[in-house]
């Protein structure tokens, strides 16, 4: 089989894991197409990548910022010239039809150039001093090498999250993405090095969890770690990043709930719905898996809801005509089936699909059906536990109250939406919805980059993405010129 071999980029070589093991990249759509070969690196390759890392802080961090930003815009420019191609890629590593791989790249684009104005701003505070003759500020500094841990659902959108705030910070980067994905983050490198980022800056290094992620966790020398994944891998980061005092940002799971009134326009709720739970095959942390509808549209939305499903064309992402593309791995099949399953032993109502695709154009990929579960109570694990594939279940209600109650009855807070027109609930909803997003009239997916990206409760641990990167990739000094020529003594009663 003819395949290309990729390596990790450390101090600025393109490197082999030391054991010299890799790993295949599949196509989820179709197993005979092999993307390439990763590397399966370790302990050793991760210490490289943070030596690396450190030798080259020592001259970035004194990079002047608006100087940094320069590298990211230009990476901007030809993200939007590779575009395509890029796009082409990852749906042939990760599923997601060409429109949104194209909207994954895109995003890339949008921070580069958003993150890019950041490096005129990074703006500090003064304030007055107690002290006569003493001035007083507080300017960011950067946190020194940093290690990024991604997923596979937006393989170059989220890399991109983490390493352009991290860089225009001044902090050097070991990044290391999903397994399933590495040809987006790999092709997102090689454009920061096009772009003119020196070596050493980011060290890209392919491997597994356990034995990559988990030493790029331990690593002494690692002085913070942004991760995006599952909430039960974040917890195990978090537990192993406490033992070196790392700050630790985590972005995980969510189950996530459409709410619609009597009085909402019920296509635009339908159009959002179907957008929103089958859209990246349902394999977004921000992914519709809750649809919580009142009494009175219940049956007529349920009805036009499941029509619209089943008419969904699912295949190869390539083909321009699919809507929705193939499930990441056998795993996360697997995972669909299970909760399927467990569904209907608690009393749920299969409406349509369910069912993995296994003949014909399916036969060799990891496809399943758009799937709707009705007849669902908010105490079933099917409405509580993150499922992350194409499998939505409707919850009924009476009340607003009620609407509110079932969606905050979770241990998840990522996205929420209210589909009404009656401004005084959509005001009340804004307030009291416990998730880190909201929307109103619009679908649980589609946040902009400028905007604070994260969760509550389960979901994350205080930190943002988007406009709240900066404050995770730098930290404060405080500064005291004291310009008297005299002792002047703070902290102290009396001080004069
Ligand atoms: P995952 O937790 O399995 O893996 C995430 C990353 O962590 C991967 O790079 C993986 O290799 C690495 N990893 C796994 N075990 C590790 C360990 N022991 N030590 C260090 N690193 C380890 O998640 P996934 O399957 O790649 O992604 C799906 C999950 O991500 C879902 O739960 C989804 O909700 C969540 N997600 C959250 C957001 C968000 O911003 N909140 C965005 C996208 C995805």
């Amino acid at each position: 089989m003819n395949y290309p071999t990729f390596q990790n980029l450390i101090g600025g070589q393109w490197l082999p894991a030391a054991e010299g093991k890799t790993t295949l990249n599949l196509n989820p759509a179709d197993h005979s197409d092999v993307v390439g070969a990763f590397p399966s690196s370790h302990g050793g390759d991760v210490a490289l990548a943070v030596a690396a890392a450190k030798k080259a802080f020592a001259t970035w961090r004194l990079v002047p910022a608006p100087k940094r930003a320069e590298v990211l815009l230009r990476a901007g420019i030809l993200l939007q010239s590779r575009k395509e191609q890029y796009a082409r890629d990852m749906t042939r590593e990760m599923g997601k039809v060409l429109a949104e791989t194209r909207g994954d790249v895109q995003e890339a684009i949008d921070e580069a150039f958003y993150v890019a104005g950041e490096g005129r701003r990074l703006f500090g505070q003064t304030t007055p001093s107690e002290l006569q003759n003493k001035f007083a500020m507080s300017v960011r500094m950067p946190v020194g090498v940093v290690g990024l841990i991604t997923p596979w659902n937006f393989p170059m959108a989220i890399p991109s999250w983490k390493l352009f705030p991290a860089l225009v910070s001044g902090n050097t980067c070991v990044i290391k993405p999903a397994t399933d994905t590495p040809l987006s983050t790999y092709n997102l490198v090689q454009t920061l090095v096009d772009a003119g980022l020196p070596p050493g800056v980011v060290n890209l290094v392919c491997g597994s969890g356990a034995a990559t992620g988990m030493a790029i966790v331990e690593h002494p020398d690692v002085r913070a770690i942004s991760f995006t994944g599952s909430s039960q891998v974040g917890s195990l980061v978090a537990q192993h990043a406490a033992a070196t005092f790392k700050p630790v940002s985590l972005e995980m799971g969510g189950k996530n709930a459409q709410i619609v009134l009597d009085d909402a326009n019920l296509e635009l709720a339908l159009d959002g719905a179907l957008w929103g739970s089958f859209g990246t095959t349902g394999q977004r942390c921000t992914a519709t898996s809750r649809i919580l509808l009142q009494k009175g549209i219940a049956d007529k939305f349920t009805a036009e809801f499941v029509a619209r499903a089943k008419k969904l064309t699912i295949g190869n992402g390539l083909d321009e005509a699919v809507e929705v593309g193939p499930q990441v791995n056998e795993g996360q099949v697997e995972t669909s089936e299970k909760y399927v399953a467990i569904a209907l032993a608690e009393g749920a109502k299969l409406l349509c699909g369910g069912h993995r695709l296994t003949e014909g154009a399916y036969a060799h990929g990891t496809f399943f059906e758009p799937t709707v579960l009705g007849a669902v109570t908010s105490s079933m694990r099917i409405a509580r536990e993150e499922v992350f594939g194409p499998v939505v279940c409707l919850i009924e209600f009476d009340t607003f109250e009620q609407a509110i109650e079932i969606a905050n009855s979770i241990d998840y807070g990522l996205s929420t939406a209210l589909y009404t027109k009656d401004v005084n609930r959509a005001f009340t909803a804004m307030r009291d919805l416990e998730s880190g997003i909201t929307y109103i009239n619009a679908p649980t997916i589609g946040a902009e980059v400028h905007l604070p990206f994260g969760g509550v409760k389960r979901t994350g641990n205080g930190h943002r993405e988007g406009n709240g990167a900066i404050d995770f990739f730098t930290t404060w000094k405080a500064v005291y010129v004291d310009y008297s020529d005299k002792l002047q003594r703070a902290q102290i009663d009396n001080a004069e």
